[in-house]
């Protein structure tokens, strides 16, 4: 048994929703078209810090690369701590770049030392785990803070782990029904989320539950932008073509060239 289903509800987790990678990628650009084109410097630009190219942000860094100015500000009416498996890079996570959105928004890897107190509630579908909409008016007064949980599927069992030897009290909460618009599918279950998907929609039930009229539309920025990133580079490469097919071309001669260095490697050896 792997670690993570000690403590994981998998009820919620059935594979039902078989669907491919196409369909899934038209979801996707649905989904992002419903937030305005972002428009922000195109050229790499070197981080003062690492010294190496990057666009728009360097997250090993954290440093922002563009001005300020030009990316909106998110007010979250509860702080968010971001706790981030240090075996997955910073480059690929969708939560990081919140930090830039917000002051609210903390990141820390693991297994670095974290403090959680009473105020604390830890965006999970533990078992324990509470939906938003159950939790009485004080408990909602409550909570201070929220931790999204930022790595992979297989790493989640040593981040939990964790938490429940040092807090076995810990108070958990879950989402209700969502499908991600990832624009890979993940061979999971469509309702594994990205991590940032999660955040967005917990801020929309904490809203909904308090009575908070807010947008959080925002936090999605950098999701949306990497989204058009992607859309924008294969498009220059290859017209207006069957994207998806290129991509998945592209892929596959990436992989292949990976293949082709292993058996030169192996050759070598002989
Ligand atoms: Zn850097």
């Amino acid at each position: 048994m792997h670690i993570r289903d000690k403590y994981i509800d998998r009820q919620n987790y059935k594979e039902s929703d078989q669907i491919s990678n196409e369909e899934q990628y038209k979801r996707a650009n649905e989904f992002f078209s419903q937030f305005p084109k972002i428009d922000l410097q195109a050229e790499k630009v070197r981080c003062p810090k690492c010294n190496l190219l990057h666009k728009v942000y360097c997250l090993k860094c954290g440093e922002l690369l563009v001005n300020k100015e030009l990316i909106p500000k998110v007010e979250l009416p509860v702080n968010l701590l971001i706790l981030h498996h240090n075996k997955e890079k910073h480059q690929k996570s969708s939560a990081i770049p919140a930090k830039f959105l917000s002051d609210q928004v903390e990141v820390k890897d693991f297994p670095n030392e974290f403090e959680f107190d009473e105020h604390t509630y830890v965006l999970y579908p533990h078992q324990n785990a509470k939906y938003i909409k159950e939790l009485s008016q004080e408990e909602l007064q409550n909570i201070k803070k929220f931790v999204a949980i930022d790595c992979t599927w297989h790493q989640t069992g040593a981040i939990l782990e964790k938490i429940s030897n040092k807090y076995p009290q810990q108070k958990f909460i879950k989402l209700e029904d969502y499908q991600t618009y990832f624009w890979r599918y993940q061979h999971h279950s469509l309702k594994c989320l990205a991590t940032i998907e999660a955040i967005y929609y917990c801020y929309q039930e904490y809203s909904k539950a308090m009575n908070i009229n807010q947008n959080y539309n925002n936090l999605l920025f950098f999701y949306k932008y990497t989204f058009q990133q992607i859309t924008d580079s294969v498009q220059q490469e290859v017209g207006n073509s069957n994207i998806y097919q290129k991509i998945e071309q592209k892929k596959q001669r990436i992989l292949q060239s990976k293949q082709d260095a292993k058996k030169e490697k192996l050759f070598k050896k002989l």
